[in-house]
């Protein structure tokens, strides 16, 4: 590891020895294999930590029920309490965290900075929902009686995330976890195990400032696949919450089925954006750019696939055009980069390998070579594609995790809305319009068939207070925002006989 590295984790809070297991404040030796953890900027090897075995995920659940059976009986408000705390901490270490998150994520600076906000803004919210987790009181048909509903929390949450957003997918389940009285037990993404323990560094610290904390409030274990359907097959955990890949949320929502758990899966999406003929060019051309282009094309919101009125299509793709071809691609660290590498080899191979498919359907590819002068070597560093296509090509049903963008084109609003449906994925959405009629019919029940659907803004970049989730393969979960914390918890209907009469409900009578 180099100085600048230990510098960066030492401020984090990291210890010297790293390990991929934490089990509350204690850091355990890890007798897993050897995870060398590399930086997609240059390909360097950022640090090696030993991984956690799947059977190390029985003591990290073992320890987050014991802290559950305490903290469940702390009064919301404290808990929320220590969420505030947490938030404080956030923003003391927002710009070592994001610094974290681009070495290890490869996201411009803006892009990770953005994201530690994305957990700040989410520990504000939780705070306030900690006194608001209301159950409503319903009439009862009885008289003398009381009908209501109660939540209470739920169990310790086993949380698996992807590597594209290393810290604020966590921060979305754990804020919420902990103000409703979980516990949580993390196993973040293989490929940014650091940013991982850099939050767990900081939680210990919030949990060691707060007396009646209970130390095992949180845990991480970091590993593969494997340590992964060792969460999804743990009894101790009542809730997996999984965002990853559709394959993987089809692996972990089964396992967790078959012992009756439940599951909240944030998968794969293809985002589709509708271009109609009233829309606001200059706008559009802004949106999608950001939407298909940022982060390098690796936002599970990321837009994928363009249609756009017949009338209109030439003018947007010109536009596109230019500025796809002065994109500032290369070091994400430097201030005027836009956009960084991709994470991986296997993630250049999957892209030449999708573009070869839509060539060979007929598409007309711009851009999608890769970019070897003026960024760092050993990164993977690519220019986003624009694939003129036609709808039914097999390639467009599937998401490739890659700066890839289908430009389809339409005649008729119904078609357009039957394109943009027409996938097996149901994230995001958007349409850019200035047209009234044409926005309330993609936002209605016949228009688009996902989660969140926009106008005029691209399809990323959502904020907290929202819902956020999709449908169909993307799995039907919702976090963050509006009332996803209800996932969190239990809910119990409380029936209170306040008279002395024994009246039985649809008025059946029973005397013996
Ligand atoms: P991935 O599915 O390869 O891995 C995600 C996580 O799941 C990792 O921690 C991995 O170790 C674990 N995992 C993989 N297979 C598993 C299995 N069979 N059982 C248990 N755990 C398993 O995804 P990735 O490449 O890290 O991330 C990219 C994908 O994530 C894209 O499809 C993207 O759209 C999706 N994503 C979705 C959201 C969302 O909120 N909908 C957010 C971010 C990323």
């Amino acid at each position: 590891m180099n100085s600048e590295t230990r510098t960066l984790l030492n401020r984090l809070g990291l210890p010297q020895r790293l390990t991929g297991l934490a089990v509350g404040c204690e850091w355990h030796p890890a007798s897993g294999s050897p995870l060398a953890v590399r930086s997609p900027i240059d390909g360097a090897e950022l640090a090696v930590i030993g991984t956690a075995r799947p059977e190390d995920v029985a003591q990290a659940s073992a320890a987050a029920h014991e802290a559950f059976l305490a903290w469940r009986m702390v009064p919301a408000p404290v808990r929320g309490e220590f969420v505030r705390r947490l938030g404080m901490a956030l923003r003391e270490h927002k710009e070592d965290l994001a610094a974290l998150v681009t070495l290890e994520a490869g996201k411009i600076v803006a892009e990770s900075l953005g994201e530690v906000q994305e957990m700040i803004d989410i520990c504000d919210f939780a705070v306030g929902l900690s006194r608001q987790l209301e159950g409503r009181t319903m009439p009862s048909e009885r008289p003398a009686h009381r009908l209501m509903e109660q939540w209470h929390p739920l169990g310790p949450v086993g949380v698996i995330t992807a590597f594209n957003f290393p810290v604020a997918v966590w921060a979305w389940n754990a804020a919420l976890a902990w103000v409703c009285g979980d516990t949580v037990v993390w196993k973040p993404s293989e490929k940014t195990p650091l940013c991982a323990l850099a939050c767990q560094a900081i939680v210990n610290g919030v949990v060691g400032s707060l007396p009646g904390c209970p130390a095992a409030l949180s845990s991480v274990v970091i590993g593969g696949r494997d340590v992964g359907q060792a969460l999804a097959a743990a009894v101790r955990l009542p809730l997996i919450s999984a965002t990853g890949s559709v394959p993987m949320g089809r692996a972990v929502g089964q396992a967790v089925a078959a012992r009756l758990g439940r599951s909240l899966l944030e998968l794969g999406g293809n985002n589709g954006m509708i271009v109609t003929p009233s829309a606001d060019l200059e706008l559009a051309t802004r949106a999608i750019t950001f939407a298909a282009a940022g982060t390098c094309g690796q936002r599970c919101t990321t837009l994928r696939r363009l249609i756009v009125h017949n009338s209109r299509a030439d003018e947007l793709l010109t536009r596109l055009k230019k500025v796809y071809e002065r994109l500032a691609i290369g070091d994400p660290r430097q201030s005027e980069t836009l956009v960084g590498p991709l994470i991986d080899e296997a993630a250049w191979q999957a892209m030449q390998a999708a573009l070869a498919e839509a060539t060979a359907a007929g598409g007309r590819v711009i851009g999608g070579d890769r970019v070897t002068q003026g960024v760092p070597a050993g990164g993977v560093y690519v220019r986003p594609a624009l694939v003129e296509i036609v709808p039914g090509a097999p390639i467009v049903q599937r998401e490739t995790f890659a700066p890839i963008l289908y430009v389809m084109r339409y005649e008729a609003l119904e078609e357009a809305i039957r394109i943009h449906n027409d996938v097996p994925q149901g994230l995001s959405s958007a349409i850019i319009t200035t047209d009234v009629r044409e926005a309330e019919s993609f936002m209605a029940a016949d228009g688009s068939d996902c989660g969140l659907a926009n106008v005029n803004i691209g399809t990323s970049g959502a904020e907290i207070g929202g819902a956020f989730g999709g449908e169909k393969e993307t799995g039907g979960g919702r976090e963050s925002g509006s009332d996803s914390w209800r996932a969190y918890m239990r809910r119990q209907t409380n029936t209170i006989n306040f008279g002395s009469d024994l009246p039985l409900a649809q008025g059946i009578r029973f005397d013996p």
